[in-house]
Formats: structure tokens, C-alpha cells, sequence
């Protein structure tokens, strides 16, 4: 049996206003349009939480990008998550 998975790797998005010469982000395939909603985080938290994930990594692109950062943070709390965010130089 496939053990349920402890941490999840949150990437919110992929903009973001550096241009790191070694970005493996791939910026022209994921615009703001084809990024999950919050609804839609929100549903993958609560799923994540019931299987047990203690650990929610924000990642990016620029996490700081969504404007609705706090409700996601939030909605994995809630879930039961642990939170650890990665910014712009942390990538
Ligand atoms: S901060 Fe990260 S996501 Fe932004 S351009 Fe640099 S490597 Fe890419």
C-alpha cells in the first residue's frame, strides 16, 4: 500500500516580476487564466488535509502575485496544513 502523501507543493502560480536568467518557470504556458481558482485551491486543501498532508509549500512563481494569497493560506490551515512560503529569491 502506497503511503498517503505528507506534503503538498503549492504552486500558485507561475508569474512573477523577476526574470532570473536560470527560470525553469514556464511563463508563457500559464497565464493568470489557466491558474487554479480559489475555490479550486480550496477543494485541493481540504481533499490534501483528509489524506493526511501535515505540509502545504507556496511556491511560484511569485506566491505574493495572487491576490487572494491569505484566503489560500487560510484555507489550508484550516485543512490542517503547515505553511512554508518560498518568495521570489527563494526560487
Ligand atoms: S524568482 Fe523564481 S520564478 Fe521568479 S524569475 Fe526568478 S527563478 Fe523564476
Amino acid at each position: 500500500m502506497v503511503p498517503n502523501p505528507l506534503a503538498l507543493i503549492v504552486e500558485v502560480t507561475h508569474r512573477c516580476p523577476l526574470h532570473c536568467v536560470y527560470c525553469s518557470n514556464p511563463l508563457e504556458l500559464a497565464g493568470v487564466q489557466s491558474e487554479l481558482s480559489t475555490a479550486e485551491w480550496t477543494s485541493v486543501f481540504q481533499q490534501s488535509g483528509k489524506l493526511g498532508m501535515l505540509h502545504a509549500h507556496f511556491t511560484g512563481g511569485e506566491p505574493l502575485a495572487r491576490t487572494d494569497l491569505t484566503e489560500l493560506i487560510a484555507a489550508a490551515r484550516s485543512a490542517g496544513s503547515i505553511l512554508q512560503r518560498t518568495s521570489d529569491s527563494g526560487c
